[in-house]
Parts: structure tokens; sequence; C-alpha cells
């Protein structure tokens, strides 16, 4: 397997950092917790979508593309990165925006991922809840090449097989950061949504037969629908690969159990668990993924699930500036800045 066959543009700040969380695991006192820190990694405020465009808008640029299309939820952290990309390559980026919380929080609706969307010149458009996405989004880049344009679409995520090359490379790049420090990894845990990132690790550390185990916290679909989505993935990009075969189902775990109420919606434990990050570690979490798989870890350990002596590399994938459009779910508004007890 050699990823350097792949059309790459080498934009992302790699390696991401794989850091000790001290304070964090001195705190759930159960395994030893790292971080990888893919919410570092350079563009626009960071996160995992940039490793999957560096394949992706490589393609995009080949094939002559002067339009770049995708779509994805308001606060999409993917929208954000993608149109970020495409302002460093001086390609036009073009958004649709999917309304699937129904919030009508101006913060939700105009800051955060979507303040920068425009910051970064991108139009978009909104659609209500339930659509095909990436139909609605096929019709919209007809419409611009009826009128001339070289469109170059992406779907939700940026999770095809191309997209996915980046987290193989990505799970290549942390297991060699993990031998060069002598960390054995136990597990890798992580947030996972439109499966690309869940999919490409899966297949990195196949094809590097690393023998590590991954658990993905899923963000909206149920069990069943999440690990079907990541497999078939996960098989079509190992063909890309030239190295069929290699990904077997039982491979593929996720944990849907922190979900709550649905997707975007955070529920008590992802804010504990971004407050937690924040206020032991100086790490900002996100409310829609990984305040959400970080929650999901938190309460593996107090559940003893995951024990003491195992080591834990809990895979950042980003997602802070969504924190702006979410404000309100903290209440801080009404509450008085700390004071140091007399
Ligand atoms: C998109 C995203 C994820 C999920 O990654 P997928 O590849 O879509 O499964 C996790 N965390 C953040 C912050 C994201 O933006």
């Amino acid at each position: 397997m050699h990823l350097a066959r792949f059309p790459r543009l080498r934009l992302a700040h790699l390696p991401t950092p794989l850091e000790p969380m001290k304070r964090l695991s001195r705190e759930l006192g159960g395994p030893e917790i790292w971080i990888k820190r893919d919410d570092c990694t350079g563009l626009s405020t960071g996160g995992n979508k940039t490793r999957k465009l560096e394949f992706l808008m490589a393609e995009a640029e080949a094939e002559g593309a002067d339009l770049v299309i995708t779509q994805g939820a308001t606060q999409s952290n993917h929208a954000r990165q993608t149109a970020a990309f495409a302002a460093k390559l001086g390609v036009d980026c073009h958004i649709l925006l999917e309304d699937r919380t129904g919030s009508t929080d101006p913060n939700y609706n105009e800051n955060g991922n979507v303040f920068l969307d425009h910051l970064h010149g991108a139009t978009a458009e909104k659609r209500g809840p339930g659509l095909d996405m990436n139909a609605e989004m096929l019709a919209v880049a007809d419409g611009f090449r009826d009128g001339g344009r070289k469109v170059y679409t992406i779907p939700g995520g940026g999770s095809n097989p191309t997209g996915a090359l980046g987290y193989v490379n990505c799970a290549f790049e942390l297991v060699h950061q993990a031998n060069d420090v002598g960390l054995v990894i136990d597990r890798i845990v992580h947030a996972t949504g439109s499966a690309g990132t869940q999919a490409g690790m899966i297949v990195g550390l196949k094809a590097i037969n690393a023998n590590i185990p991954l658990l993905g916290f899923g963000v909206r679909a149920p069990q069943p629908k999440q690990e079907e989505n990541v497999y078939n993935l996960a098989v079509q990009t190992a063909e890309k690969l030239g190295s069929p075969g290699i990904v077997r189902r039982e491979d593929v775990v996720a944990n849907t159990d922190y979900v709550g109420e649905g997707y975007g919606i955070p529920t008590e434990g992802t804010l504990e668990a971004i407050e937690m990050f924040a206020q032991l570690e100086g790490i900002l979490l996100d409310p829609v993924y990984s305040g959400k798989g970080a929650a999901g870890l938190i309460d593996f350990i107090r559940k003893g699930r995951f024990k003491e002596g195992e080591k834990i590399v809990f895979l950042h994938t980003g997602g802070a500036a969504a924190l702006f459009g979410y404000t309100a779910a903290f209440n801080y508004g009404d509450r008085p800045l700390a004071v140091a007890a007399e």
C-alpha cells in the first residue's frame, strides 16, 4: 500500500501532536488517556475534514474545477474547512446547508461555522430537514454546469474512498508517533458521523496490521446503520488502495448510546465533557461531534468498561468553531464569573 500514488495537496499541518492528558486521566482514575490533536490541522481552526480535503481537492484541481460544491448541517465543520481550502486554492465554493435541528437561535444560524463560511467567501443556500442532501447537491451542481462552470462535488463530510485516504494516512501517522515514543496503544476512540474518519482509520490500521481496536461513538444514525456505513466505505477504500479484503465486518465497532435527542443536540454528558476538557486540559471540544465522543469515553471509564492500565488515544476530530453557535446551551450569561473563595 503506497499512499503517495494518490494525488494530494499537502496543506494540513502534519503530523498533528500526540499528547498525554494527565489531569483528565487522574480525574477519571482509570486508563491513561492520550489525545491525537486533529483539531490542529491548521486550516481555519482545524478539524478532521482537512485531511480528507487534501486528497479530494487534489482531484478537483486535477479535473480543472473552478467551483467546488458540498453540503452539510448548518454548523458543518466540513463546509467551513472546504470553504477555507477552496479559498487557498483560488476556486469558488458553494455550500448547501441542511437545517437538522430546527434551532431559531441566531448564533446557531449565523455565528460559528456559518460566519466562517461567509468569511472565506463561500456562497450558501439552505434546505429543510429530511431531504436527500447529496441528491440536492447534484441537482444544484447540474445547474452551475449548465451555466458553464467546471464543478467538483464533495459528498457530505467528504466521506467517499478518496476522502477516507486522509484517515488511512492518519492511522499510519499515529502508529508511527506511538512507535517513536514507546506508547503501546490499547484502543483508539473518536466521534463517528459520515463514516470517512472511521473507515479510513480502520483501513490504515489493518493495512499495517497494527492490531489496535477502534471504537467510534456515533452522533446521528442508529448503531446498525452507522456500522454498515463505515464498513461499506472501508471496503471501498481498501479496494481503492489495492488491498481488497483486508477489512472484516467485526473490525467495525460503533456505539450510539450518546447521541441523545438527535444530531446537533448536545446532551448533559456532552456539555460536561466539553467543560472537563476545557477546564482540565485547556482543550476545546465541540457540541455536535467531539463532545459526544468524549462523553462516551468518560462514561465508559466511569462504568469500568475501559480499565486502569489501558492506554487509550482519543482522536480529537475538531469542531470548536461550532461552540460559538451553541453558547446558549451553556447558560454562562446567567452565571456570575467565578470569584475565588475568601
Ligand atoms: C465531521 C466530523 C466528525 C465525524 O467524522 P466523519 O468522518 O464524518 O465520521 C467528527 N468530529 C468533527 C468535529 C467533525 O466535524
